[in-house]
């Protein structure tokens, strides 16, 4: 069945490599990830050693050109790293995050002196990263930022605040969203990017963030207070951060729906083999009705997404500007994620509540997709506006 077996052969972009891949990062994960995420779950940390293991073994930021570390892979690696994270667990997914979505910042955007600097130590696993966008006051608005970076001489000196940021007590690389011109209008064309390492004096992280779900995966305040960075600190072009960050927020939100179509995949999965062995009333749970149509009408929703997000990949591999369809799927497949946490939960009865059975965690983790990488409120917003409305 597709639905279960979404590291079939036969997804078109594809090919042996991403198989071989596969195959080696699961039998990893399996070994490294697997017996610990429990523990990770409870410590709410990942160790940093277990980066540095991925990043020996060359998981990390594939896409990387060799003279990086990397090996110059394509898209379809960064899917496979992605898909494998999640189908351990969501708190797994700041690797996911660091790989596929910050370090292309870097990938793309950066210098050559800061590429040669960076790069080499994302890909190995000595530096992690962490975007930070978000404020206390400012999140779905992004332009209303209130961080910003003042030109002093040959440097910029950054104060503000950010929130809720993913790898945020680990990070050792922050790629900071600051307002460089306060006064522009729209106030979008105020904001750039800067990189502020986290030795830089002034910067400090706040607490590590207690939350309902994707507990292995740090999420922190970060305050900079006086932080003064080097001009050369700047992320590509004064003035284009908003640009850079909606530019590569297509790829983060298809990102985002990787990981609720595994979760959901994985959720469906569980609640078959657990309601084929429950026995009530003298037989399988799986042999009443009810419960015959709520697994086929999910099993329907996510082979429906599957295909849906297969095909947004391919687009995507083919750079098509896809920003309508991915906010469209972005919205689709959280949302159906949710409702499949919510069906497979209540199959489950009493033990799906417990702990140790794994459609508790993924219940847990799940609402958040609908969240980060914008809102699901936010896509419909994008597609709206898209349709000229
Ligand atoms: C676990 C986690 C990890 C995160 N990681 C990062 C990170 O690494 N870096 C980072 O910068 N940020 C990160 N975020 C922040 C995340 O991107 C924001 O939480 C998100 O963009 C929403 O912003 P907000 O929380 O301020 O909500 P708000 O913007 O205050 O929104 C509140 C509600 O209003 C709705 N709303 C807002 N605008 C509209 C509108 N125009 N029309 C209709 N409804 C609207 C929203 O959809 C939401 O339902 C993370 C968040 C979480 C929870």
């Amino acid at each position: 069945m597709r639905y279960v077996d979404y590291h079939n052969a036969d997804r078109p972009f594809f090919t042996d490599d991403h198989l071989i891949f596969r195959e080696t990062l699961q039998k990893f994960l399996e070994k490294d990830a697997v017996p610990n995420y429990e523990k990770w779950e409870e410590e709410q940390s990942i160790p940093r050693s277990f980066w540095r293991k991925m990043g020996e073994y060359g998981f990390l930021c594939s896409y990387v050109e060799e003279k990086y570390g990397g090996i110059n892979g394509d898209f379809g690696f960064s899917i496979v790293l992605h898909e494998e994270l999640a189908r351990v667990g969501a708190g797994l997914f700041g690797i996911g995050t660091h790989c596929n979505v910050i370090v292309p910042y870097i990938h793309k955007i950066a210098s050559e002196q800061q590429k040669s600097e960076y790069l080499p130590k994302c890909v190995s696993g000595e530096i992690i990263t962490a975007i930070a966008m978000t404020e206390p006051g400012a999140g779905s608005d992004l332009a209303s930022i209130k961080t910003t970076a003042v030109r002093d001489g040959d440097d910029y000196i950054i104060n503000g605040q950010k929130t809720f940021i993913s790898n945020g007590i680990y990070a050792d690389l922050i790629i900071v969203a600051c307002k460089t011109d306060t006064e522009v209008r729209p106030g979008h064309k105020g904001i750039s990017l800067f990189f502020v390492e986290s030795a830089t004096e002034g910067f400090s992280r706040g607490r590590k963030l207690k939350k309902i779900g994707i507990h292995s995966q740090d999420t922190a305040e970060m305050y900079f207070d006086n932080v003064r960075v080097p001009a050369k600190n700047m992320l590509g072009e004064e003035g284009k951060g908003f640009y850079y960050l909606m530019e590569k927020l297509q790829q983060e939100r298809l990102l985002c729906s990787v990981g609720a179509q595994v979760a959901a995949e994985d959720m469906l999965k569980l609640t078959i083999d657990y309601v084929k062995e429950r026995e009530v009333f003298g037989k399988p749970v799986s042999k009443f009705q009810n419960t015959q149509f709520k697994i086929a009408e999910m099993a329907t929703q996510i082979q429906i997404g599957r295909q849906y997000l297969d095909n947004l990949i391919i687009k995507h591999i083919q750079e098509q500007d896809i920003v309508t369809e991915v906010s469209m799927g972005k919205w689709w497949i959280t949302d159906m994620a949710k409702r499949v946490a919510s069906e497979c939960i209540q199959l489950h009865g009493g033990y799906g509540y417990m702990e140790e059975y794994k459609i508790a965690r993924r219940y847990r983790d799940i609402p958040v997709f609908s969240i980060f990488a914008g809102t699901n409120e936010i896509m419909k917003v994008i597609i709206a506006k898209n349709l000229g409305l």
